[in-house]
């Protein structure tokens, strides 16, 4: 048995009986990412010096004792680079832990590697990585998904048991659902972002991405809680969520919200057809469902991206060639010195986003957009609060369609922000979110893993775990399989 391949429970029940150890399963990471990284692109630095130094010094007695966990580029451990896959954070290296991070390591993990990501967190793709390419695992020539492409890849490649990435409207679920991973979205505020290079501040979250729910359970357990270091973190009680883990039997009597406006045109057949099947699977075991409507779906995309590139103008103003990164040679005067290291630093789509951004903060056009875009996303929370009144969750698709080849989207941006209208909506209203994977989509030869998502109230995590460890447990999706 290869440990790359197991689960956190199943690895920690293999140190239990002393089949592996620690060192043991850093080396077998280690040589999966050998043996496929150079291609896949999952991370952009891997110190396996360092982690088999971890492993040796594990704690086996502590919750996630001697678990390797992949990181994203965009949260800070101490002593690594900090990058975000971007050229202006060249050598940056970082001062300090994340909370999360410190919380990892206090239960007994391992923060393994960079794991590859869009730039800044920017993109559905990857593909807008300043580094290098991110390919996914299930077929090299398509884009893993984004932005947390690579946490998605490393995983579904075996070169990681789990790992941490962040959401600001989609990123741990999209790529996890393009990778046939599980992604978690937590509630605004259930995870402290103290650490995290922020985005867009009203949005962001950390979640992990892992090979089964009953992990993603286990790490939101140690990820979650009040944090004095991020005033936006919630200090609600946190619950037991694997006593929410009750398979089958956990389906009995759940209220699956079907919003007709998650079902509309442009959805791909497969998708649609995969997802309905899953939805008939848990009906079949007892779960009910009822129609909801979300009435304001169609502005998601518009509101996010007005409300997401505004704060991202303000946090990316940081970025100036003078405390962090990249700075240009020889400027003329200091107005020199921030333009041209911001020129040279930030890529196309960073780029896109500050000037949207800026304009939409701008004097004479905030009220008309900005300001518009807040009111707008008041509705799209109250839409949420009016349909879960009647259920638990709320099930859709994670994306209209399964990844799609590298490059194909290369020329129309709105095309790649168009495809987020599933996700967006539960950072606009602050919900959890998780993306399970339900089929396979065969297209040219591969076969292409297809998400489920759930989605639950403010702190209904343990609906989510109920929803999708139910489906997850029926039987094996990748029986599921439509061309
Ligand atoms: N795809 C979305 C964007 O480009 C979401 C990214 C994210 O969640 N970080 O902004």
């Amino acid at each position: 048995m290869d440990p790359s391949t197991l689960t956190i429970s199943q690895l920690r029940a293999a140190y239990g009986d002393g089949s592996v150890t620690p060192a043991d399963a850093v080396r077998s990471i280690l040589a999966a990412a050998d043996a496929r990284d150079a291609e896949l692109g999952g991370y952009l630095s891997l110190d396996g010096e360092t982690a088999l130094a971890a492993a040796e010094a594990a704690d086996l007695s502590l919750p996630l004792g001697g678990v390797p966990i992949a990181i994203k580029d965009n949260l800070h451990v101490k002593g690594q680079p900090c990058g975000c896959a971007s050229k202006i954070l060249t050598g940056y290296v970082a001062p300090y832990d994340a909370t999360v991070i410190a919380r990892l390591r206090a239960a007994g993990a391992i923060p393994l590697g960079r794991t590859n990501m869009d730039e800044f967190a920017m993109g559905s793709s990857c593909e807008n990585s300043a580094i290098r390419p991110c390919r996914n695992a299930w077929d090299p020539e398509r884009v893993p998904g984004g932005s947390s492409g690579g946490s998605a890849t490393v995983v579904a490649a075996d070169e990681a048991i789990a790992a941490l990435g962040s959401d600001t409207g989609g990123s741990v679920r999209q790529p996890a659902g393009h990778s046939g991973c599980v992604g978690l979205k937590p509630t605004y505020g259930r995870v402290s972002r103290f650490g995290l290079v922020a985005f867009a501040s009203s949005l962001d979250q950390i979640g992990p991405l892992t090979k089964s729910v009953e992990d993603s359970a286990t790490l939101l357990q140690v990820l979650a809680g009040a944090d004095e270091r991020d005033s936006t973190c919630l200090d609600a009680p946190v619950p037991d969520y694997r006593a929410s883990l009750r398979g089958t039997a956990g389906l009995q009597g759940l209220r699956i919200g079907l919003p007709k406006e998650f079902f509309g045109d442009g959805l791909d057949s497969r998708v649609r057809g995969l997802v309905e099947q899953a939805i008939d699977r848990m009906k079949s075991l007892g779960a009910e469902t009822v129609e909801v409507s979300l009435p304001h779906t169609d502005y998601g995309v518009a509101t996010y991206y007005i409300i997401a590139t505004a704060e991202a103008s303000s946090n990316l103003a940081r970025f100036d060639g003078i405390r962090y990164g990249h700075r240009t040679a020889q400027p003329v005067d200091l107005l020199d010195l921030y333009r041209r290291s911001r020129e040279e630093g930030f890529g196309p789509e960073v780029k896109r986003r500050i000037i949207l951004g800026t304009y939409v903060l701008s004097s004479g056009y905030y009220d008309a957009y900005y300001l518009r875009a807040q009111k707008v996303r008041t509705l799209i929370r109250n839409d949420f609060d009016k349909a879960f009144a009647h259920c638990d969750v709320i099930a859709g698709p994670v994306t209209p369609t399964p990844a799609f080849r590298i490059g194909d989207n290369d020329a129309d941006p709105l095309a790649l922000y168009l495809a987020d209208l599933f996700t967006l909506p539960a950072n606009l209203a602050g919900l959890p979110g998780i993306s399970v994977p339900c089929g396979l989509a065969t297209e040219g030869g591969s076969k292409l893993p297809v998400g489920l998502q759930f989605l639950a109230k403010p702190l209904g995590e343990p609906d989510l775990f109920r929803a999708a460890h139910g489906w997850e447990q029926s039987g094996h999706w990748q029986e599921s399989v439509l061309g």
